[in-house]
């Protein structure tokens, strides 16, 4: 007979504190409708309980990076449209109108693909236009945005409901971010002399925390709705980390002066010590970086130094300062008393890494 063993490690996803962080960034910027940003799995939250958790709450799409994550969104039988934030091929895109999913055109080519699929179809289909001001991923750079206007008669299946843009830099250039603003500002009362747009769209977390956009009626926070600022030292103290991460001590026991600890004998102890074993490693989003960087974690409530490399299913941690500790117990990894900033700065990297980094095999553990 085999039994069920209790996970080595897993996520707690606080559902509530999504919720309370959305209405965070609604009173930052109180003229935006919300596209929620849920792609590569709800920055590694889980897309379907996210996305059902916003649902209800007055949003106006899901932003989604590609068709799998929009098929997902739609299995999951939540009301809202996925909006595509990353370019379709070809190929996907009859999917795309099949089912009013949304998403944008970067260039005539697209959206004479698009008119002939909607055409095919019989359908009119909501589209936004993509304006590159400066992130250089795709869209039209503000000057050519004459030839998809001049084409527009053409074009008599889609409706352009939307324009949009991609901010590469606010949360870290102040100046260049104003003329980008600017640039796409340009953009839509250009198109505006032409058309009817709805949705105007540039804001990521740092720009609808940080700057007042005089058009923008659409904001697409992503890593503010699970409760980290992008921008240090503004907004950490009302927005609510939603996600946690524990694992739990596989081995104790004490270890004499001068042993080794992991591969390539990085650490080795200076004197007599309590070490424990941890159940999570780099194939769960440890990541090795973290190897001698003073990186911790807390064993009931107290900081505990990870020794030597980060092994694929294991860390190695120094115990000697908590007492009572035993295998089984619980250590923090991440969360409130590891704030994933500090993770990330510790293993070179960002916030939105670390959390889409945590591995498939970690299990997600919800609270409503
Ligand atoms: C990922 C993404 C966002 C969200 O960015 P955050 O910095 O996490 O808020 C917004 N817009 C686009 C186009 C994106 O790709």
């Amino acid at each position: 007979m085999y039994t069920t063993s209790p996970p080595r490690a897993w996520a707690e996803i606080d559902l509530q504190a999504i919720r309370h962080n959305l209405g965070i960034i609604k009173k930052a910027s109180p003229t935006c409708a919300i596209m929620p940003v849920v792609k590569a799995s709800a920055y590694g939250h889980g897309l379907e309980a996210v996305a059902r958790t916003l649902d209800s709450e007055g949003i106006t799409y899901f932003g989604v990076a590609n068709v799998g994550e929009a098929r997902r969104l739609k299995l999951s039988g939540c009301r809202t449209k996925p909006y595509i934030l990353g370019a379709t091929f070809p190929e996907e895109r009859e999917e795309l109108v099949e089912n009013d999913w949304c998403s944008f055109v970067s260039t005539i080519e697209d959206a004479q693909h698009f008119q002939a699929l909607a055409a095919q179809y019989g359908k009119k289909l909501k589209m936004h236009i993509s304006i590159d001001v400066g992130m250089g991923r795709g869209g039209f750079l503000p000057n050519q945005l004459h030839e998809l206007i001049d084409h527009l008669p053409k074009l008599p299946n889609l409706i352009f409901e939307g324009i949009g843009a991609h901010l590469p830099a606010a949360d870290e250039d102040h100046e260049a971010t104003l003329e980008q603003i600017r640039l796409f500002e340009e953009s839509v009362a250009t198109l505006r002399q032409s058309i009817d747009i709805k949705w105007i769209h540039i804001a990521n977390s740092a720009a609808s925390l940080a700057y007042q956009i005089p058009s923008a009626n659409l904001a697409r926070p992503g890593l503010a709705l699970y409760g980290i600022s992008p921008i240090e030292s503004q907004w950490n103290d009302q927005l609510k980390p939603a996600l946690s991460l524990h694992a739990r001590l596989t081995v104790v026991r004490t270890l004499p002066e001068n042993h080794t600890i992991s591969y390539g004998s990085t650490f080795r102890t200076s004197h007599a010590s309590k070490i424990a074993t941890v159940g999570i490693g780099y194939a769960d989003g440890y990541f090795r970086s973290l190897a001698n960087k003073n990186a911790r974690v807390i064993v009931h409530g107290i900081s505990c130094p990870v020794l030597g490399r980060v092994t694929m299913d294991q860390i190695i941690i120094d115990v000697s300062e908590v007492p009572n500790v035993y295998p089984g117990d619980i250590a923090e990894i991440l969360g409130l008393n590891v704030p994933v900033t500090e993770l990330a700065e510790k293993a070179g990297t960002i916030p939105w890494e670390i959390f889409t980094s945590i591995g498939a095999r970690i299990p997600r553990i919800y609270q409503s």
